[in-house]
């Protein structure tokens, strides 16, 4: 079955509010909640498709990273990996458990959430990169030699002691969580908290790795190969998945978030997805029309033809040759923009004098009526 758009899933338009993402997903999850419709495998697909498309929506940064690249995340299986169908239902519950405003919420979903024994997922990573113009137009794999957490080799990551290992926690058995009972003017009120033996592990370990010391992770350095998607600009976070620190005791790992950063360019200057390139032609070029030379990104340079009379400020394009658009969204590829402008020679020796004396009568070399207005346009344009 197609994927559907995140937005259309839950009803709402891309300028939604976190708080309008929330109602229309809470309206959706109750109508579809499997409690509701028990037995109805359709049901139970619109309520995952609804929980995977608020677990994107209602978090800013994936958010952005779904407007920007659309269900493929650069350098990941894209969005919704870790839903896939593999996600069951108490795994969404106990993601969006606070949306229903607690147990409370409606019936039947404190029954759903299981108390799950805690696990450690490593922190995210930031970098850096510095790309040319060349680079985004063409999309780039840069190496970094990260410093991070890494899996205790010693260890394998669980933090225990070789020959020894990690025990059920005897304290919640497993769990990680504790029930108190207590008796107060309601009746018998129950609560449920972190298990202080195991900190909410479910496992606890006797004798601790003498190189980690428990954790499961030590520091260390790794060799991470980055793909960045062509088209990319200023500002853009590249999201790569289960590359940052370790988690501890084998738990997930972190992300690496690859910060974009833009070179200057000495022939090109970018306009979104287009190049803009001040072309300066010489006087009798622009007079006489001729052929000339375009540069482009790819390092090959086009021939553009210039008729004759070309004014200075005059605009051309030269179609598709400009950057891709992120992983095909948006506009194809963009244009390179050419802006001419025509070089008034300084210094003439006399011969050229002399010629260029000659028609400083001629009533061609005064500029016409329709040539004087689109400049006054032009200037006026430029101030509004
Ligand atoms: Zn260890
Ligand atoms: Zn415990």
């Amino acid at each position: 079955m197609a994927k559907r758009d995140y937005y259309e899933v839950l009803g709402v338009n891309k300028s939604a509010s976190e708080d309008e993402i929330k109602k229309a997903y809470r309206k959706i999850a109750i109508k579809y909640h499997p409690d509701r419709n028990p037995g109805d495998k359709k049901a139970e697909e619109k309520f995952k498709e609804a929980a995977e498309a608020y677990d994107v929506l209602h978090d800013a940064q994936k958010k952005q990273q779904y407007d920007q690249f659309g269900f493929d995340a650069p350098g990941s299986g894209g969005f919704g990996g870790g839903f896939n169908g593999n996600m069951n239902m108490d795994d969404i519950f106990s993601m969006f458990g606070d949306i229903f405003g607690g147990h409370g919420g409606f019936s039947g979903f404190g029954g759903g959430r299981q108390s799950r024994p805690q696990q450690f997922r490593g922190s995210d990573l930031r970098l850096k990169v510095r790309l040319g113009l060349e680079e985004i137009a063409n999309g780039v794999t840069k190496k970094f030699k990260v410093k991070k957490d890494i899996t205790c080799s010693h260890c394998n990551g669980t933090g225990a002691e070789t020959g020894s290992s990690s025990e059920t926690c005897p304290t919640c058995h497993g769990s990680g969580y504790i029930t108190h009972t207590t008796q107060s003017i309601f009746g018998m009120m129950q609560t449920q908290g972190v298990c202080p033996t195991c900190g909410g592990e479910g496992k606890v370990i006797k004798n601790k790795c003498h190189i980690c010391g428990g954790s499961g992770v030590t520091k260390g350095e790794e060799v991470v190969e980055i793909n960045i998607p062509a088209g990319v600009a200023e500002g853009m976070v590249v999201n790569v998945p289960n590359k940052g620190n370790a988690g501890k005791r084998n738990g997930m790992a972190g992300n690496i978030q690859v910060y974009i950063e833009e070179e200057e360019n000495d022939t090109f200057v970018r306009d979104g997805q287009d190049l803009i390139y001040n072309l300066l032609l010489d006087f009798p070029t622009a007079t006489l029309g001729g052929t000339v030379e375009i540069p482009t990104i790819t390092g090959n340079k086009l021939k553009m033809k210039i008729d004759e009379g070309t004014q200075p400020g005059k605009t051309m394009r030269l179609k598709g040759k400009g950057l891709p658009a992120v992983r095909g969204y948006g506009n194809g590829i963009g244009d390179i923009i050419i802006n001419i402008s025509v070089y008034v020679p300084k210094f003439l020796n006399r011969e050229e004098k002399e010629t260029i004396e000659k028609m400083r009568d001629s009533d061609n070399f005064k500029g016409d009526s329709d040539t004087k207005r689109s400049i006054f346009q032009k200037f006026k344009n430029y101030f509004n």
